[in-house]
Protein backbone atom coordinates (compact mmCIF):
# COMPACT_ATOMS: atom_id res chain seq x y z
CA UNK A 1 0.00 0.00 0.00
CA UNK A 2 2.67 2.63 1.28
CA UNK A 3 4.88 4.09 -2.03
CA UNK A 4 6.99 6.10 -0.33
CA UNK A 5 8.51 7.83 3.20
CA UNK A 6 8.25 11.16 4.77
CA UNK A 7 11.94 11.59 6.16
CA UNK A 8 11.45 14.06 9.66
CA UNK A 9 14.48 15.11 11.20
CA UNK A 10 15.36 17.31 14.22
CA UNK A 11 15.72 20.85 13.32
CA UNK A 12 17.80 21.44 16.43
CA UNK A 13 21.20 22.61 15.10
CA UNK A 14 20.52 23.38 11.91
CA UNK A 15 18.56 26.87 11.59
CA UNK A 16 20.14 29.32 9.31
CA UNK A 17 22.53 28.85 6.54
CA UNK A 18 24.00 25.76 7.15
CA UNK A 19 20.53 23.64 7.11
CA UNK A 20 20.97 22.47 3.11
CA UNK A 21 24.58 20.89 4.17
CA UNK A 22 23.01 18.95 7.03
CA UNK A 23 19.97 17.89 4.80
CA UNK A 24 22.07 16.70 1.69
CA UNK A 25 24.44 14.90 3.68
CA UNK A 26 21.32 13.08 5.09
CA UNK A 27 19.95 12.71 1.73
CA UNK A 28 23.84 11.01 0.82
CA UNK A 29 23.26 8.74 3.72
CA UNK A 30 20.08 7.71 2.99
CA UNK A 31 21.32 6.86 -0.58
CA UNK A 32 23.76 4.93 0.51
CA UNK A 33 21.88 2.67 3.53
CA UNK A 34 19.10 1.99 0.52
CA UNK A 35 21.50 0.74 -2.12
CA UNK A 36 21.21 -2.60 -0.21
CA UNK A 37 17.40 -2.64 0.06
CA UNK A 38 15.81 -4.47 -2.99
CA UNK A 39 13.67 -1.84 -5.09
CA UNK A 40 14.73 1.59 -6.60
CA UNK A 41 13.88 5.11 -4.67
CA UNK A 42 14.15 8.55 -5.46
CA UNK A 43 15.15 10.78 -2.79
CA UNK A 44 14.50 14.80 -3.02
CA UNK A 45 14.16 17.51 -0.63
CA UNK A 46 11.53 19.51 -1.02
CA UNK A 47 10.05 22.52 1.40
CA UNK A 48 12.37 21.37 4.57
CA UNK A 49 11.07 17.58 3.96
CA UNK A 50 13.08 14.19 2.56
CA UNK A 51 10.93 12.18 0.43
CA UNK A 52 12.11 8.78 -0.28
CA UNK A 53 9.59 7.41 -2.92
CA UNK A 54 9.83 3.63 -4.35
CA UNK A 55 9.84 3.91 -7.68
CA UNK A 56 9.20 0.05 -8.52
CA UNK A 57 8.42 -2.80 -6.22
CA UNK A 58 10.33 -2.62 -2.32
CA UNK A 59 9.94 -4.49 0.60
CA UNK A 60 8.47 -2.47 3.20
CA UNK A 61 10.51 -3.99 6.34
CA UNK A 62 13.53 -3.92 5.02
CA UNK A 63 13.29 -0.41 3.66
CA UNK A 64 12.69 0.79 7.11
CA UNK A 65 15.05 -1.86 8.65
CA UNK A 66 17.55 0.46 6.60
CA UNK A 67 16.08 3.93 7.14
CA UNK A 68 16.49 3.71 11.17
CA UNK A 69 19.69 3.53 10.45
CA UNK A 70 20.32 6.47 9.29
CA UNK A 71 21.64 9.04 12.03
CA UNK A 72 20.10 11.93 11.44
CA UNK A 73 16.25 10.79 10.65
CA UNK A 74 14.35 11.52 13.83
CA UNK A 75 11.24 9.81 12.40
CA UNK A 76 10.34 7.61 9.36
CA UNK A 77 5.79 8.19 8.51
CA UNK A 78 4.85 5.80 5.81
CA UNK A 79 3.13 7.90 2.91
CA UNK A 80 0.02 6.74 0.63
CA UNK A 81 0.41 9.21 -2.60
CA UNK A 82 -3.08 9.36 -4.26
CA UNK A 83 -3.74 11.60 -7.63
CA UNK A 84 -5.65 14.22 -7.38
CA UNK A 85 -9.37 12.86 -9.16
CA UNK A 86 -11.56 14.57 -6.91
CA UNK A 87 -12.68 15.48 -3.21
CA UNK A 88 -15.07 12.07 -3.16
CA UNK A 89 -12.46 10.05 -4.38
CA UNK A 90 -9.75 11.33 -2.07
CA UNK A 91 -12.38 10.31 0.66
CA UNK A 92 -12.85 6.52 -0.45
CA UNK A 93 -9.05 6.70 -0.38
CA UNK A 94 -8.68 7.59 3.02
CA UNK A 95 -11.33 5.36 4.43
CA UNK A 96 -10.04 2.38 2.62
CA UNK A 97 -5.87 3.30 4.15
CA UNK A 98 -8.02 3.92 7.58
CA UNK A 99 -8.77 0.07 7.38
CA UNK A 100 -5.56 -1.34 6.30
CA UNK A 101 -3.37 0.50 8.87
CA UNK A 102 -6.28 0.34 11.61
CA UNK A 103 -7.86 -2.80 12.12
CA UNK A 104 -9.22 -1.71 15.53
CA UNK A 105 -11.37 1.40 14.53
CA UNK A 106 -12.11 2.00 18.26
CA UNK A 107 -9.51 5.21 17.93
CA UNK A 108 -10.35 8.84 18.18
CA UNK A 109 -8.78 10.95 15.38
CA UNK A 110 -8.00 14.19 13.90
CA UNK A 111 -7.57 15.29 10.64
CA UNK A 112 -4.85 17.63 9.94
CA UNK A 113 -4.77 18.87 6.05
CA UNK A 114 -2.28 21.46 4.87
CA UNK A 115 -3.15 22.87 1.10
CA UNK A 116 0.73 23.65 -0.42
CA UNK A 117 -1.01 23.63 -4.20
CA UNK A 118 -3.34 26.68 -3.66
CA UNK A 119 -5.41 26.16 -6.91
CA UNK A 120 -7.19 23.24 -5.12
CA UNK A 121 -10.58 24.21 -4.49
CA UNK A 122 -11.37 23.58 -0.73
CA UNK A 123 -9.59 25.29 1.64
CA UNK A 124 -7.84 23.63 4.71
CA UNK A 125 -10.32 23.99 7.43
CA UNK A 126 -13.11 22.77 4.87
CA UNK A 127 -11.35 19.80 4.21
CA UNK A 128 -10.38 18.38 7.87
CA UNK A 129 -14.63 19.30 8.64
CA UNK A 130 -15.80 17.38 5.48
CA UNK A 131 -12.88 14.40 5.52
CA UNK A 132 -14.04 13.75 9.47
CA UNK A 133 -17.54 13.59 8.09
CA UNK A 134 -16.75 11.11 5.69
CA UNK A 135 -14.36 9.01 8.10
CA UNK A 136 -17.13 8.79 10.74
CA UNK A 137 -19.75 8.00 8.53
CA UNK A 138 -17.73 4.86 7.48
CA UNK A 139 -16.44 4.09 10.90
CA UNK A 140 -19.14 4.81 13.22
CA UNK A 141 -17.02 3.41 16.04
CA UNK A 142 -14.16 5.97 15.43
CA UNK A 143 -14.35 9.11 17.26
CA UNK A 144 -12.66 12.88 16.77
CA UNK A 145 -10.59 14.32 19.38
CA UNK A 146 -8.85 17.53 18.13
CA UNK A 147 -6.54 17.79 21.32
CA UNK A 148 -5.26 14.25 21.89
CA UNK A 149 -6.38 12.24 19.18
CA UNK A 150 -4.72 8.72 18.93
CA UNK A 151 -4.19 9.10 14.94
CA UNK A 152 -3.32 12.11 13.58
CA UNK A 153 -4.11 12.15 9.62
CA UNK A 154 -1.98 13.83 7.28
CA UNK A 155 -3.09 15.18 4.50
CA UNK A 156 -0.95 17.10 1.93
CA UNK A 157 -2.38 18.46 -1.24
CA UNK A 158 0.34 19.09 -3.65
CA UNK A 159 0.95 17.60 -7.20
CA UNK A 160 0.28 14.51 -5.67
CA UNK A 161 -1.98 13.89 -2.40
CA UNK A 162 0.18 12.59 0.73
CA UNK A 163 -1.49 10.71 2.99
CA UNK A 164 0.19 9.50 6.56
CA UNK A 165 -0.57 9.03 9.91
CA UNK A 166 2.33 6.89 11.39
CA UNK A 167 5.84 7.45 12.51
CA UNK A 168 8.60 4.78 13.35
CA UNK A 169 11.45 6.36 15.45
CA UNK A 170 14.55 7.02 13.64
CA UNK A 171 17.96 6.77 15.61
CA UNK A 172 18.15 10.58 15.96
CA UNK A 173 21.68 12.29 15.92
CA UNK A 174 23.39 13.82 12.96
CA UNK A 175 23.80 13.20 9.59
CA UNK A 176 27.20 11.33 9.05
CA UNK A 177 29.69 13.09 7.02
CA UNK A 178 28.51 17.14 8.88
CA UNK A 179 30.72 16.42 12.05
CA UNK A 180 34.25 16.17 10.61
CA UNK A 181 36.24 12.56 10.66
CA UNK A 182 37.80 10.76 13.69
CA UNK A 183 40.09 7.37 14.04
CA UNK A 184 38.69 4.36 15.92
CA UNK A 185 40.78 2.14 17.71
CA UNK A 186 39.16 -0.53 16.86
CA UNK A 187 40.05 -3.94 18.23
CA UNK A 188 37.96 -7.13 18.09
CA UNK A 189 36.40 -6.87 21.27
CA UNK A 190 32.81 -5.57 22.49
CA UNK A 191 33.49 -1.20 23.24
CA UNK A 192 35.17 -0.67 20.51
CA UNK A 193 32.38 -0.61 17.73
CA UNK A 194 29.84 0.73 20.28
CA UNK A 195 32.47 3.66 21.20
CA UNK A 196 32.82 4.56 17.07
CA UNK A 197 28.77 3.78 17.19
CA UNK A 198 28.42 6.51 19.43
CA UNK A 199 30.75 8.78 17.80
CA UNK A 200 29.36 8.60 14.49
CA UNK A 201 25.91 9.31 16.00
CA UNK A 202 26.91 12.97 16.41
CA UNK A 203 27.46 13.20 12.39
CA UNK A 204 31.17 12.45 13.05
CA UNK A 205 32.09 9.93 9.76
CA UNK A 206 34.90 7.14 11.25
CA UNK A 207 38.41 5.52 9.62
CA UNK A 208 39.40 2.56 11.87
CA UNK A 209 42.75 1.04 12.65
CA UNK A 210 43.45 -2.50 14.06
CA UNK A 211 46.77 -3.50 15.44
CA UNK A 212 47.36 -6.58 14.39
CA UNK A 213 50.07 -9.00 15.93
CA UNK A 214 50.46 -12.41 13.83
CA UNK A 215 51.41 -14.94 14.33
CA UNK A 216 49.99 -14.18 17.71
CA UNK A 217 46.79 -12.79 16.72
CA UNK A 218 45.17 -15.07 14.05
CA UNK A 219 43.69 -14.17 10.72
CA UNK A 220 40.82 -15.54 11.87
CA UNK A 221 41.02 -12.39 14.79
CA UNK A 222 41.78 -9.75 11.33
CA UNK A 223 38.49 -11.56 9.51
CA UNK A 224 36.58 -10.35 12.73
CA UNK A 225 37.56 -6.94 13.20
CA UNK A 226 37.05 -6.91 9.17
CA UNK A 227 33.33 -7.78 10.29
CA UNK A 228 33.06 -5.66 12.92
CA UNK A 229 34.05 -2.55 10.64
CA UNK A 230 31.38 -3.82 8.21
CA UNK A 231 28.95 -4.17 10.85
CA UNK A 232 29.60 -0.64 12.28
CA UNK A 233 29.82 0.94 8.34
CA UNK A 234 25.51 -0.07 7.87
CA UNK A 235 25.25 3.16 10.28
CA UNK A 236 28.20 5.50 9.22
CA UNK A 237 28.90 4.88 5.07
CA UNK A 238 32.20 2.96 4.29
CA UNK A 239 35.10 2.60 7.10
CA UNK A 240 38.51 2.80 5.71
CA UNK A 241 40.22 0.18 7.84
CA UNK A 242 44.27 0.75 8.67
CA UNK A 243 45.48 -2.72 9.44
CA UNK A 244 48.65 -1.92 11.39
CA UNK A 245 51.30 -4.67 11.56
CA UNK A 246 52.63 -4.58 15.37
CA UNK A 247 54.40 -8.13 16.11
CA UNK A 248 57.36 -6.57 15.98
CA UNK A 249 56.63 -3.57 18.00
CA UNK A 250 55.45 -5.91 20.06
CA UNK A 251 58.33 -7.93 20.67
CA UNK A 252 60.28 -5.08 20.80
CA UNK A 253 58.50 -3.71 23.64
CA UNK A 254 58.51 -7.40 25.32
CA UNK A 255 62.54 -7.55 25.07
CA UNK A 256 63.07 -4.01 27.09
CA UNK A 257 60.58 -2.67 28.89
CA UNK A 258 59.20 -4.35 32.80
CA UNK A 259 56.40 -6.92 31.96
CA UNK A 260 53.69 -5.14 34.07
CA UNK A 261 54.37 -1.86 31.96
CA UNK A 262 54.02 -3.54 29.04
CA UNK A 263 50.49 -3.02 28.18
CA UNK A 264 50.53 0.66 28.80
CA UNK A 265 53.69 0.90 26.63
CA UNK A 266 52.13 -1.20 24.34
CA UNK A 267 49.28 1.27 24.54
CA UNK A 268 50.87 4.44 23.91
CA UNK A 269 52.36 3.20 21.05
CA UNK A 270 48.93 1.88 19.51
CA UNK A 271 47.81 5.33 20.28
CA UNK A 272 50.71 7.37 18.84
CA UNK A 273 50.65 5.53 15.44
CA UNK A 274 46.65 5.91 15.44
CA UNK A 275 47.16 9.80 15.70
CA UNK A 276 49.93 9.78 12.93
CA UNK A 277 47.34 8.02 10.23
CA UNK A 278 44.60 10.24 12.15
CA UNK A 279 46.62 13.54 11.00
CA UNK A 280 47.58 11.97 7.03
CA UNK A 281 43.91 11.50 6.23
CA UNK A 282 42.23 14.39 7.96
CA UNK A 283 40.81 13.20 11.17
CA UNK A 284 40.17 15.54 13.96
CA UNK A 285 40.53 13.33 17.22
CA UNK A 286 41.02 9.80 18.18
CA UNK A 287 38.29 7.21 19.56
CA UNK A 288 38.47 4.18 21.83
CA UNK A 289 36.40 1.71 23.49
CA UNK A 290 37.83 2.90 27.14
CA UNK A 291 35.81 3.17 30.25
CA UNK A 292 37.50 3.80 33.78
CA UNK A 293 38.68 1.58 35.98
CA UNK A 294 37.45 -2.00 33.67
CA UNK A 295 40.68 -2.96 33.50
CA UNK A 296 44.46 -2.35 34.73
CA UNK A 297 45.20 -0.27 31.94
CA UNK A 298 41.73 1.74 32.34
CA UNK A 299 42.24 3.52 35.39
CA UNK A 300 42.25 7.26 35.80
CA UNK A 301 46.49 6.98 36.58
CA UNK A 302 46.77 4.52 33.12
CA UNK A 303 44.63 6.47 31.13
CA UNK A 304 46.77 9.86 31.97
CA UNK A 305 49.63 7.84 30.62
CA UNK A 306 47.94 6.81 27.36
CA UNK A 307 46.92 10.28 26.99
CA UNK A 308 49.58 12.07 26.70
CA UNK A 309 51.07 10.80 24.37
CA UNK A 310 48.63 12.56 21.77
CA UNK A 311 48.08 15.91 20.39
CA UNK A 312 44.85 15.48 19.14
CA UNK A 313 41.50 14.70 21.59
CA UNK A 314 40.98 11.34 22.12
CA UNK A 315 37.30 10.48 22.50
CA UNK A 316 35.68 7.83 25.16
CA UNK A 317 32.23 7.81 24.63
CA UNK A 318 32.23 4.69 27.23
CA UNK A 319 34.02 6.07 29.91
CA UNK A 320 31.38 6.24 32.14
CA UNK A 321 29.36 3.16 30.98
CA UNK A 322 29.12 -0.04 32.84
CA UNK A 323 30.12 -3.16 30.99
CA UNK A 324 26.29 -4.75 30.85
CA UNK A 325 25.10 -1.01 29.32
CA UNK A 326 27.88 -1.14 26.28
CA UNK A 327 26.76 -4.98 25.64
CA UNK A 328 23.08 -4.35 25.53
CA UNK A 329 24.06 -0.74 22.59
CA UNK A 330 26.40 -3.89 20.88
CA UNK A 331 22.85 -5.91 20.75
CA UNK A 332 20.90 -3.42 19.57
CA UNK A 333 23.69 -2.47 16.70
CA UNK A 334 24.30 -5.84 16.09
CA UNK A 335 28.10 -5.74 17.10
CA UNK A 336 27.51 -8.20 19.82
CA UNK A 337 27.89 -11.64 18.34
CA UNK A 338 30.58 -10.82 16.25
CA UNK A 339 32.59 -9.41 18.91
CA UNK A 340 32.48 -12.19 21.26
CA UNK A 341 33.42 -15.07 18.59
CA UNK A 342 36.38 -16.51 20.57
CA UNK A 343 39.16 -15.59 18.54
CA UNK A 344 42.29 -13.98 20.95
CA UNK A 345 42.18 -10.36 20.17
CA UNK A 346 45.86 -10.07 22.50
CA UNK A 347 48.48 -13.10 22.60
CA UNK A 348 48.46 -13.82 26.56
CA UNK A 349 52.93 -13.45 26.40
CA UNK A 350 52.24 -10.07 26.49
CA UNK A 351 49.65 -10.24 29.08
CA UNK A 352 51.68 -9.42 32.69
CA UNK A 353 50.19 -11.42 35.84
CA UNK A 354 50.28 -8.29 37.47
CA UNK A 355 50.06 -4.99 35.40
CA UNK A 356 50.72 -1.99 37.07
CA UNK A 357 47.15 -0.48 37.59
CA UNK A 358 48.77 3.04 38.93
CA UNK A 359 51.71 3.79 36.50
CA UNK A 360 54.04 6.53 37.00
CA UNK A 361 54.02 8.43 33.76
CA UNK A 362 57.59 9.84 34.64
CA UNK A 363 58.95 6.18 35.11
CA UNK A 364 57.01 4.92 32.14
CA UNK A 365 58.50 7.34 29.97
CA UNK A 366 61.82 6.43 31.61
CA UNK A 367 61.24 2.59 30.58
CA UNK A 368 60.58 3.58 27.20
CA UNK A 369 63.80 5.29 26.46
CA UNK A 370 65.41 1.78 26.47
CA UNK A 371 63.54 1.39 23.02
CA UNK A 372 65.55 4.67 21.61
CA UNK A 373 67.67 2.52 19.06
CA UNK A 374 64.61 0.68 17.14
CA UNK A 375 61.68 1.74 18.03
CA UNK A 376 61.62 5.04 15.60
CA UNK A 377 62.62 3.05 12.71
CA UNK A 378 60.21 -0.19 13.86
CA UNK A 379 56.93 2.58 13.71
CA UNK A 380 58.06 3.29 10.45
CA UNK A 381 58.17 0.64 9.07
CA UNK A 382 55.08 -0.51 10.39
CA UNK A 383 53.23 2.54 8.97
CA UNK A 384 55.04 1.82 5.67
CA UNK A 385 53.37 -1.72 5.60
CA UNK A 386 50.11 -1.05 6.43
CA UNK A 387 46.87 -2.03 4.86
CA UNK A 388 43.82 -0.76 3.91
CA UNK A 389 40.60 -2.80 3.67
CA UNK A 390 37.70 -0.44 2.76
CA UNK A 391 35.10 -1.96 4.91
CA UNK A 392 30.76 -1.62 3.56
P1 LIG B 1 37.43 -3.61 23.40
O1 LIG B 1 36.25 -4.37 23.89
O2 LIG B 1 37.09 -2.44 22.55
O3 LIG B 1 38.49 -4.49 22.83
P2 LIG B 1 38.72 -3.75 25.91
O4 LIG B 1 37.79 -3.65 27.04
O5 LIG B 1 39.19 -5.08 25.49
O6 LIG B 1 38.07 -2.97 24.69
P3 LIG B 1 41.48 -2.81 25.93
O7 LIG B 1 41.95 -4.04 25.32
O8 LIG B 1 42.14 -2.26 27.15
O9 LIG B 1 39.93 -2.81 26.29
O10 LIG B 1 41.52 -1.67 24.85
C1 LIG B 1 41.05 -0.39 25.12
C2 LIG B 1 40.80 0.30 23.80
O11 LIG B 1 41.99 0.34 23.03
C3 LIG B 1 39.83 -0.46 22.92
O12 LIG B 1 38.49 -0.13 23.20
C4 LIG B 1 40.25 -0.02 21.55
O13 LIG B 1 39.71 1.26 21.25
C5 LIG B 1 41.76 0.11 21.69
N1 LIG B 1 42.44 -1.14 21.28
C6 LIG B 1 42.85 -2.17 22.06
N2 LIG B 1 43.44 -3.14 21.33
C7 LIG B 1 43.42 -2.72 20.05
C8 LIG B 1 43.89 -3.27 18.80
N3 LIG B 1 44.49 -4.46 18.72
N4 LIG B 1 43.69 -2.54 17.68
C9 LIG B 1 43.08 -1.34 17.74
N5 LIG B 1 42.62 -0.79 18.87
C10 LIG B 1 42.80 -1.45 20.01
MG1 LIG C 1 40.07 -5.56 23.71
Amino acid sequence: MFTAFLIKYAEIGIKGKNRYLFEDALVHQIKFALKKCEGKFLIHKSQGRIHVEALEDFDFEETVEHLKRVFGISGICPVVYAEDEGFEKLCDTVVRYLDDVYPDKNKSFKVHSRRARKDYPMESMEINAAMGEAILHAYPEMSVDVHEPEILLNIEIREKIYIYSETIPGPGGMPVGTGGKAMLLLSGGIDSPVAGYMIAKRGVKLDAVYFHAPPYTSERAKQKVVDLAKAVSRYTGPVWLHIIHFTDIQLYIHEKCPHEELTIIMRRYMMRIAEQIAKETGCLGLITGESIGQVASQTMQSLIATNEVCELPVYRPLIGFDKKDIVEIAEQIGTFETSILPFEDCCTIFVAKHPVTKPNVKIIRRHEHNLDEKIEELVKTALDTKEVVVCT
